[in-house]
């Protein structure tokens, strides 16, 4: 028996575990000779393809030439090339690169960075308000700021206090947005916000003009505003950045999963001048106090200067675009089948739900549907009874469509 200890896996209940070899754009292979079609990424990475060649051939080069080194007091040319591209590529007051190592430190860093900056200042803010149903990852900071619920109940003691915001339902858009402004008003830190898709919490999808109108509440506050695009970013939701689209320049934002094309794991928060100002001066005690062992790791960051390249040089947003329409045949050949409902779908993110007498993240329907997928072949993760597809830009419409040809299959077996 393997001694490997999986995530978010219960090992009691004896499901197989797959042993993967090798994979290339949307297919998975394992060792005992299948194939799957990896419909979610790869938990939403692997934005243009496992093993796509620019990549993996920038992989190669670095790891010829440098392959770590402290990060505190020394640089290499990696990460100032990747520095200077995303800033070249993001809005121009995100001035400043921080880099970490996953999603959930690039929240961590972005939670540390806000309170630094109110403490640098001498001011007394710490409370950070979040929105209802998030999810910033599985660190105690990144939990903290995240839903409440069974897969963090035991760590509750861990958890500092936040302020939820509800989630701006269709119709209660008012009370989100009022609720938002009261607890500015009563004086915060930092709102921070998965723009327009809450991701784990069930693909959950609010308007531009909705996080627009959230950022100016924060602004007119001076509470800062953490973008945390860790899913939503690098054209998941059509646009580079969700916060394009509603012509919103986060005070900090963070990115991670798809800045390497999925291939190696990095993270990047970026902060405006006066977050970094704030950390600037002759007293070492005001220096922002955070790193890991791995921070701007030279060969994750070459991954992602070769992502760069590739955003520079191919038509990633019309593949996206072209990714969305086939997603959105694919739904509307959907609707109407019994036991469906609340079809959505927001750039290369689709979602549908199984009806079910009840939604939770322990959901009979979402194990049941993984393995029905998974013996024809496709890697699917429901959220509860939130079925979603978010699949490699290089994704083949023929592969899609047998992705969604499981749902049907799966209600009426
Ligand atoms: N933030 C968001 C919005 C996410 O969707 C995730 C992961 O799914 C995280 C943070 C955590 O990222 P990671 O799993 O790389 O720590």
């Amino acid at each position: 028996m393997s001694s490997v200890w999986h995530p978010f896996t219960q090992h009691g209940l004896g499901e197989p575990i797959p042993m993967v070899s090798h994979a290339r754009d949307a297919v998975i292979h394992t060792a005992d000779g299948r194939s799957f079609i990896d419909a979610i990424s790869s938990w939403w990475v692997t934005t243009h393809g496992h093993c796509n060649p620019r990549i993996m051939a920038a992989i190669a080069e670095q790891a010829g030439k440098l392959d770590q080194i402290i990060f505190a007091g020394w640089t290499h040319e990696p990460a100032e090339t990747l520095a200077a591209g995303l800033r070249g590529i993001l809005p121009r007051a995100l001035e400043h690169v921080f880099f970490s190592d996953s999603g959930s430190t690039a929240v961590e860093v972005a939670l540390k960075m806000a309170l630094g900056y109110w403490h640098n200042r001498g001011e007394d803010r710490s409370r950070i308000l979040v929105l209802e149903h998030s999810y910033h990852g599985d660190t105690i900071g990144g939990m903290s700021v995240g839903a409440r619920g069974v897969f963090n109940r035991p760590y509750q003691p861990l958890l500092f206090d936040v302020g939820t915001i509800p989630f701006p339902s269709a119709g209660a858009e008012q009370a989100t947005l009022d609720a938002l402004e009261a607890e500015c008003r009563a004086g915060a830190a930092a709102f921070i916000v998965e723009p327009l898709v809450l991701g784990a919490g069930g693909m959950l999808f609010y308007t531009p003009a909705l996080l627009a109108e959230m950022r100016a509440i924060c602004t007119r506050h001076d509470v800062l505003f953490i973008a945390d695009e860790v899913m939503t970013g690098w054209g998941r939701t059509g646009t580079l950045t969700a916060c394009e689209q509603a012509g919103v320049v986060p005070d900090i934002l963070c990115l991670s999963k798809g800045i390497t094309g999925g291939a190696i794991p990095l993270a990047a928060t970026l902060a405006t001048a006066p977050i970094f100002q704030a950390h600037v001066s002759e007293d070492r005690a005001r220096m922002f106090f955070h790193s890991s062992s791995y921070t701007a790791n030279p060969i994750a960051c070459a991954a992602a200067v070769a992502n760069l390249a590739i955003w520079r040089d191919e038509p990633v947003l019309a593949r996206i675009a072209r990714l969305g329409e086939w997603q959105q045949a694919a739904l509307d050949r959907l609707a109407g089948v019994p036991g469906l409902i609340g079809h959505r779908r927001m750039g290369t993110i689709a979602a549908l739900e199984i009806e079910q007498p009840e939604n939770t993240y322990l959901s009979a329907i979402a194990p049941r549907l993984m393995a029905f997928a998974r013996d024809r072949g496709v890697l699917l993760r429901p959220l509860g009874n939130t079925v979603y597809v978010m699949p490699p830009y290089s994704i083949t419409r023929a592969q899609l469509d047998q992705v969604w040809g499981l749902v049907p299959d799966f209600l009426a077996a």
